[in-house]
């Protein structure tokens, strides 16, 4: 693996697939990383923990970094080139800022306004500058990847299914500063799961607040079953355990209607 700061050092002898990370690296992003794999062996990391996206500076500042451990896992998770670009040339002074839409300011971007812009803006970027021909996103951040899936259509984007500890948490960077109350973490997968099982949507609906409900550690922000496509309904639940803000989601795949 070749690590590139500049990405005018990058290979440009054949079409590559991108994986676009913020670091503090885990299976999740290594299952990326086979993912791009399917479509080429030139597969491209990259790690820039992105300010535009966070609209608390607390939330920036402890995000995790573990670079040491980084260079180690894209190493062997098969990552032909990691890139770490530096703050300048992501954004040098005059840089076009993208606007997510009203889908933006919803469900994450309700709680967090202006991330999705941030998210936005920071792809258009890197895409720019690696022009890669397919990348891939995790559906851990699902509403991340609907709205970069309309982005631009000379990128393949490309979905992943999430990946979660053995006790169904699903993987996150953040996870690590949950510390001892990351058991109470687990409702938020418990839940999904049990939602899943569910055939009717109102019985899904009940059996997902209620789990939710029922440990106090856990802080809701939302938890709804959306309809991901025509006929196609999605769970997605955020909230906070010990200060830390989570995601996750999951398809309903028995609901129907
Ligand atoms: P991040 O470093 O958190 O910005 O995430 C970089 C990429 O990894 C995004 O496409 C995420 O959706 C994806 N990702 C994060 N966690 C997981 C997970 N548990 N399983 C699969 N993909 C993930």
């Amino acid at each position: 693996m070749k690590i590139v700061v500049k990405s005018s050092e990058l290979r440009r002898d054949s079409p590559c697939a991108f994986v676009p990370t913020m670091g503090a690296l885990h299976a999740g992003h290594a299952s990326l990383v086979t993912k791009a794999h399917e479509f080429t062996d030139h597969v491209i990391m990259s790690i820039f923990v992105n300010p535009l996206q966070f609209e608390n500076p607390n939330d920036l500042a402890r995000y995790p970094r573990t670079p040491e451990n980084d260079i180690e896992l894209a190493a062997n998770s098969g990552v032909s080139e990691l890139w770490l670009p530096h703050y300048d040339e992501i954004y040098p002074a005059e840089i076009e800022k993208i606007s997510a839409g009203f889908l933006g300011t919803l469900y994450e971007g309700a709680t967090r306004p202006g991330h999705f812009d941030g998210v936005l803006t920071v792809v258009q970027r890197l895409f720019d500058l690696v022009k890669p021909r397919w990348a891939v996103f995790g559906e851990k951040d699902f509403q991340q990847l609907t709205l970069i899936r309309t982005l631009r259509s000379d990128v393949k984007i490309v979905g992943a299914p999430t990946i979660r500890d053995i006790d169904g948490l699903a993987l996150s960077s953040r996870n690590i500063l949950l510390g001892e109350k990351r058991e109470h973490a687990l409702v938020i997968s418990q839940a999904l799961f049990a939602a899943s099982r569910e055939s009717d949507l109102t019985q899904a609906q009940i059996v997902l607040h209620n789990i939710l409900a029922s440990d106090p550690e856990f802080r809701k922000d939302y938890a709804e079953i959306i309809d991901e496509s025509p006929g196609v309904k999605r769970a997605i639940v955020a909230g906070w355990v010990n200060g830390v803000r989570l995601i996750d989601n999951m398809s309903m795949e028995r609901i129907s209607s």
